[in-house]
């Protein structure tokens, strides 16, 4: 292994993007979800949002006037120009493999020859972490996926184990600054969370920052542990807790992983 990172793809599409501008802020690139999730591709688009958005900050600065009215201008910049019409063109791809990659084939196949559209005008959605299935609904063990979920330790010459995996990602942040992953109730983790879907924070997070630890006043009980420093900034736990209750903040001082050479 040279390297570790981990990144959550914003891959929803033109109907997911929020509304990109307001009273005082502007969202471009992966911020505002300027994914082509056909090519995987969106550095040309976060870089061409920046430059609409820096024409849009021009005109706001000169007038000082930074109302939801004057940078509400990005919004239109952004639909006139060919970000639009690139994330158009493949609005429904990600959602066409919502029943598994034969489906999916054939609805990519379908939408690229009627611009993007497919059998629908707009295909149906549902957040990521509605999918995650309760710990009833799961095969005990893992069943043939056991050997991907738990903690895995890899063969240790291609494959490792999470902390292993982490110490190649460089990150480092100031031990003693002001935790940037905010659970907004930790009761759901430690009551609710491990009977329904045994805390999955701690296996989708690549980097060992959710840990279940005994609990200091449960006799046999556990509680959630943050080991913020470890964060890659991936932003999976953001996006993929079942009850929504984590927020994922810009950490002090710069913090993050140490991506040399990506
Ligand atoms: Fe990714 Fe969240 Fe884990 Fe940080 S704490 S590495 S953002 S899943």
């Amino acid at each position: 292994m040279i390297g570790y990172g981990a990144k959550s793809l914003p891959y929803g599409g033109w109907f997911s993007i929020p509304p990109v501008a307001g009273n005082g802020w502007m969202l471009i690139g992966d911020a505002a979800g300027f994914l082509n999730s056909r090519r995987l591709k969106g550095i040309h688009l976060a870089i061409k949002s920046g430059m609409l958005a820096a024409e849009t900050a021009y005109d706001a600065m000169s007038k000082n006037d930074f109302s939801s009215a004057a940078l509400g201008g990005f919004q239109s910049r952004v639909e006139t120009s060919w970000i639009k019409d690139e994330l158009w063109q493949v609005r429904n791809f990600h959602q066409g493999f919502e029943h598994g990659f034969w489906h999916g084939m054939f609805h990519a196949a379908l939408q690229q020859i009627t611009g993007g559209r497919g059998m629908h005008a707009r295909y149906s959605a549902s957040a990521g972490h509605r999918r995650l299935k309760k710990l009833e609904q799961l095969e005990q063990a893992g069943g043939g996926r056991s050997n991907i979920v738990g903690w895995a330790k890899g063969d240790g010459r291609l494959t490792f184990d999470k902390l292993t995996d982490l110490y190649h990602s460089g990150t480092k942040h100031e031990e003693d600054q002001p935790v940037h992953l905010v659970i907004h109730d930790t009761n759901i983790c430690n009551t609710r969370c491990i009977r329904e879907f045994g805390n999955p924070c701690q296996f989708f997070c690549p980097a060992n920052v959710y840990e279940m630890v005994e609990a200091s006043d449960v006799p046999g009980g556990k509680e959630i542990h943050v080991n913020a420093s470890n964060c890659v900034h991936c932003k999976t736990c953001d996006i993929m807790d079942p009850y929504e209750i984590i927020t994922w903040v810009p950490p002090e001082g710069g913090g993050g992983p140490n991506y040399e050479g990506m």
